[in-house]
């Protein structure tokens, strides 16, 4: 779709407290806003809210004093909507014929295409255009040379803002034409109270399950998945009766994308669930389950603790192939079997 009206979930909303002095900042300087912003942080903590705030302010039609949005004009309306004419949002999503967004692995070069021929179009409400990339990373090799062209000839007037959680990832050729600018990560207790006005329990405990990112808990918070959580940590505490053919089974069923789906969770509360044991085995305490010490602190006392690091790492290498599992349930019964070997006799 190239008429800019296809919307990728998560539109623009109110910026959370902790992004605020940062904004605040950026905006004050807007007569002299760069032609490419690299927003940098960690995942969940609000990047593309910033990008998309910035972009509202910079297509505002009658910004205030400090050089943010009024919120009141059609621009600012418009992006609210996300259906503003002279913003593309850019996002590893693919749009079917009624317009809905699916998700997909990565950017690919046709999206940059169309963001460069939309940089080439005259703005049709402001002077300005604004474009975000979130997260850049995830431009294929193709997708990133083309947008290169555009780093290296920018078209007046024109904004991009990329937003990226693992700017390592990125070209050097890319993030070297950026300013970067570090997004804040918010303290707990302002995390915790933006959880909670969004309806979440427990907030702090989910926001420990999501190290922290709030925009993680608020996705961990769904009944169903703490539902996943508790019974899969169950049987994680029990090694000797975890069965992995049955945790595999449950992870089987439906349609091939929950199955998947369902894989990244449960890899997801393994992944944190092994990490808090290699912590309580060094003598720390748990950083994501700290309802769950007492379980931790019992199996750490028995894990053997070169194959729990060494499994760890086999985790997170399973996490980057998650884009592509060949069989969601093998690879469940294979972690969860490997999981059992990690203990001796309790
Ligand atoms: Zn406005």
């Amino acid at each position: 779709m190239s008429d800019g009206l296809a919307v990728t979930p998560g539109g623009w909303q109110p910026l959370p407290e902790w992004q605020r002095d940062v904004a605040t900042h950026a905006l004050s300087r807007r007569d002299r806003w760069p032609h490419a912003l690299l927003i940098i942080g960690r995942k969940g903590i609000g990047k593309r809210m910033l990008a998309l705030e910035f972009a509202r302010a910079l297509l505002c039609e009658d910004p205030d004093a400090s050089g943010d949005a009024c919120g009141m004009c059609l621009g600012c309306t418009y992006v609210a909507q996300g259906t503003h004419p002279d913003l593309r949002v850019i996002e590893p999503y693919v749009f079917d014929d009624e317009g809905n967004a699916m998700p997909v692995d990565s950017i690919a070069i046709d999206r940059i295409r169309e963001l460069t021929e939309f940089t080439h179009l005259s703005a049709h409400r402001s002077r300005a255009k604004v474009a975000v990339i979130a997260p850049a990373e995830a431009m294929n090799a193709s997708a990133a040379n083309a947008l290169l062209k555009t780093l290296e000839e920018p078209p007046e007037q024109t904004y991009l803002l990329l937003v990226s959680h693992q700017p390592a990832r990125l070209p050097a050729t890319i993030a070297s034409r950026c300013l970067r600018l570090a997004a804040p990560q918010p303290d707990t207790a302002s995390a915790a109270t933006w959880l909670k006005a969004r309806g979440v329990d427990r907030a702090e405990l989910v926001l420990a399950q999501a190290g922290g990112s709030p925009l993680l808990a608020l996705d961990l918070a769904d009944p169903s998945l703490q539902r996943q959580r508790d019974s899969l940590l169950d049987e994680l505490a029990r090694p000797e009766r975890l069965s992995p053919v049955a945790l595999g089974a449950q992870i089987d069923a439906g349609a091939k994308d929950e199955r998947k789906a369902r894989l990244g969770d449960a890899l997801y509360w393994l992944l944190t669930w092994t990490a808090d044991l290699a912590a309580a085995a060094a003598g720390a305490s748990p950083r994501f389950h700290p309802d769950r010490v007492e379980a931790l602190s019992r199996l750490a006392a028995r894990v053997a603790r070169v194959p729990l690091f060494r499994y760890y790492r086999a985790l997170l290498q399973q996490r980057l192939l998650l884009a592509h599992p060949l069989q969601p349930r093998l690879v469940a019964e294979a972690l969860l079997f490997e999981y059992r070997t990690l203990f001796g006799r309790g």
